[in-house]
């Protein structure tokens, strides 16, 4: 069933439907199946011989290389622990370039001669696997005849077994590489990125007197925003099923204006679902903890804890496809894409990062005394030097179609890629350009000087909501990536210009003890030189104000509104000395990143302006031709009946948007078929230029008719129905 008589029918469905309860017991105590899935450091305790537990939690630790002996240990236990959680199988889970998981699953069984078979898994399983993975995209990594893809198992992100009604799986995340070691999948860069931040975090670390410094490493927390629609409706509209956001859908009489949506009471049936995916998620040992209504109707944020980078990319990889699954069971879909409906708010996913250890916590909280404090505008500094050097691959790393729409275009944040502050930090790196800070606002005098430094206060005070990457008060919030992108991109790109920046502090802090400068005002002038050349990326004013572009220009930041202006930062020959230089990617890498951000633009893009034609051409023309219709003959039966004065008006305001319907497909239609040119970057290029204006005149059309087709001929879903029956 499709068109009109969908529509219909989900209204009815809607109507009729009952959503579920809960799937567990309200009386289980909250906490008490956490992390109950999970191969963990508790469990490996319990399973593993002390020396090989002791062995592994060094390579989680301190990053040491794995001995075999105990990966072989390691398999056997895990193996064992997942048969009595019911698995049958075990899959290396993966992910590659499209941004999505990607798992093999294979039986633990293996026959073994006389016609039996034992539950197996060895070390070397468990380390390597070699999927069949050559349709993933490579971007020219691969060719054919080296289709071959491995995977490797990342030892600092724990084992657990994923349930299903049909069978439990042990999922083992792991990177993904080709043949030659490049990286096909998100996870390697992370990992490497990772690395490097945290040997210069450490340099700096110790020349601030830590000696004896545990291993440093980022930490990422997503909060993510989604939309939830009902699931009957979703089915009537084939844009959103295919594209995951709606091409057609004229404005609701109400839309987000009376914000009595935004931290509402979350509707029951939201609710329900909100439990049951918070407790798979609990079991999975993911750290689910806010919930509330956002912005738009139909939308809301979960924001897990923040752990370390790499588990927190894979958690939140876990957590989507989880809300996807559960969202079906409660009759609703989960839409986690950056611009679902037009003129209503986006979806982004803000990443919370800091640096930090076990020891330290984040080196981003301002601290209890002097010193602390000087380390922290340290580190502070090293950020705003980074993002000022590398703005343009910041926003980069969360170019998407899908993105385009939030990031340049009118909504939050703007594409510009500047720093907030907050008064207080602000005030203090104002001072530190003028010379040595000598007051912090409100609290008395204050040099770099550290016997003099005032405690800084953990609160930020206040909040700017419009600034793409803002201090947080231990951390920096980077709101740009998109609802529907994994962190890792946006992490790796953190951690290595992080490592850039922490590598220059730390050789210049090195070079000035070295020559016998006092450490204190080495650190002075290094925080002075740093806030004078770097200081034209903070910004504490409105990021969508209309004079903020023209500023950004006059500061020398770049405004990189579409994906095609972003992805070409990653090919400058700046970027791909900087990735090579951290062992982060080969410039073969990088222009596979470059070359797979271009196809996947053309795809994305490709498939919303067919659909966009398709739709148009067979479910709303002729949805509008049949009121044109109904008009005509009932003017004609009119005239029949001898009235002389027909109004001709309802036919005229018709025909004219069908007209306009019918040419602006027909345009669609000749770009759809025009030659787009050969290379990745002239398909993108006619993807931007030609495909999204000629879908835009579509859907004006479209939207037109939508306010003038009597509303039991019209065939989609309206926003109406979309966002606010939940
Ligand atoms: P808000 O909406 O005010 O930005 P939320 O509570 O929705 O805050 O989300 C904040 C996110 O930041 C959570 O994921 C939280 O765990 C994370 N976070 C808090 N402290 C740190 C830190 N030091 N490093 C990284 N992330 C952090
Ligand atoms: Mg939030």
């Amino acid at each position: 069933m499709t068109g009109n008589a969908a529509r219909l029918q989900a209204i009815k469905d809607v109507e009729a439907y009952v959503p579920p309860a809960v799937s567990f017991s309200l009386d289980e105590a909250p906490g008490a199946i956490f992390g109950e899935n999970v191969f963990n450091r508790v469990v490996m305790q319990k399973r593993l011989p002390k020396s090989v537990y002791k062995s592994v939690v060094a390579t989680i630790e301190h990053g040491a290389t794995l001995d075999p002996a105990v990966a072989d240990a390691v398999a056997s236990a895990m193996k064992d622990w997942a048969l009595e959680k019911g698995a049958t199988h075990y899959a290396h889970v993966f992910y590659p370039l499209t941004g999505l998981t990607a798992e093999k699953h294979d039986s633990f069984l293996e026959p073994v001669g006389d016609g039996t078979a034992l539950a197996e898994f060895a070390g070397k399983t468990l380390v390597q696997g070699e999927p069949d993975a050559s349709s993933f995209p490579n971007g020219g990594l691969r060719n054919t005849f080296e289709a071959r893809g491995y995977t490797g198992w990342d030892v600092t992100s724990p084992a657990y077994v994923l349930e299903n009604p049909n069978g439990n799986t042990l999922c083992i995340p792991t990177v993904f590489v080709s043949m030659t070691g490049e990286a096909l999948d998100h996870k390697t860069p992370l990992l490497r990125s990772q690395q490097a931040m945290g040997e210069h975090a450490e340099r700096v670390l110790r020349l601030f007197g830590h000696d004896d410094v545990n291993h440093v490493v980022s930490f990422c927390g997503p909060e993510q925003e989604y939309f939830l629609v009902d699931r009957h409706f979703f089915l009537a509209r084939p844009d959103l099923m295919n594209a995951g956001r709606t091409l057609f859908g004229a404005k609701p009489p109400k839309g987000q204006e009376f914000d009595d949506h935004y931290f509402g009471a979350i509707p029951e049936r939201v609710l329900g679902f909100m439990m049951d995916t918070e407790r798979e998620l609990f079991k999975l040992g993911i750290p689910a903890k806010t919930r509330h209504n956002e912005v738009a109707p139909g939308q809301f944020e979960i924001a897990p804890m923040f752990e370390r980078g790499n588990i927190a990319a894979d958690h939140q990889q876990l957590l989507m496809t989880t809300f996807k699954s559960i969202a079906k069971k409660h009759g609703m879909e989960c839409l986690f894409h950056e611009k679902p409906f037009a003129g209503v708010n986006g979806s982004g996913k803000h990443v919370n990062f800091s640096l930090g250890n076990s020891e330290l916590g984040s080196l981003f909280v301002p601290g209890d005394n002097p010193h602390d404090n000087a380390q922290f505008l340290v580190f502070c500094a090293a950020v705003i030097r980074a993002v000022h050097l590398y703005g343009g691959l910041l926003r980069a790393s969360v170019a998407s179609a899908s993105n385009d729409h939030r990031l340049g275009a009118n909504e939050a944040p703007p594409a510009i890629i500047s720093i907030f502050l907050g008064d207080q930090l602000a005030d203090i790196f104002e001072q530190i350009a003028r010379g040595p800070a000598t007051s912090s606002k409100g609290r008395g005098t204050m040099t770099i000087g550290v016997d003099t430094l005032p405690v800084l206060p953990t609160d930020p005070g206040d909040r700017n909501r419009t600034s793409p990457f803002a201090f947080t008060g231990n951390r920096f919030e980077f709101r740009a990536p998109g609802s529907l992108q994994t962190v890792a991109a946006p992490m790796v790109t953190i951690n290595t210009i992080m490592a850039d920046s922490l590598d220059y502090v730390a050789t210049t802090l090195e070079a000035a003890v070295a020559e016998g400068v006092d450490f204190d005002s080495a650190v002075q002038t290094l925080l002075t030189e740093i806030i004078t050349e770097h200081g034209a990326v903070v910004f504490n004013g409105n990021g969508y104000g209309d004079e903020w572009p023209i500023e950004a220009e006059k500061r020398g930041l770049k405004n990189l509104k579409t994906t095609l202006d972003a992805l070409p930062e990653l090919i400058t020959d700046e970027a791909l000395a900087l990735f090579e230089k951290y062992g982060v990617f080969t410039h073969r890498e990088m222009h596979s990143r470059y070359e797979i951000g271009l196809e996947q633009y053309v795809l994305a893009i490709g498939v919303e302006a067919r659909l966009t034609q398709e739709i148009g051409q067979t479910v709303i023309l002729p949805a509008a031709v049949r009121h044109q219709t109904e008009i005509a003959t009932n003017i004609a039966a009119l005239k029949a009946a001898g009235m002389t004065d027909v109004d001709l008006a309802p036919l005229d305001g018709i025909s004219a948007p069908v007209a306009a319907l019918r040419s602006a497909l027909a345009t669609l239609g000749d770009a759809l078929t025009a030659d787009a040119g050969h290379d990745a970057l002239a398909e993108a290029e006619h993807a931007r230029d030609a495909l999204l204006p000629a879908m835009l005149a579509v859907r004006g059309a479209a939207d037109e008719l939508e306010t003038i087709v009597a509303d039991d001929l019209w065939p989609l879903p309206t926003y109406q129905e979309l966002l606010f029956v939940l």
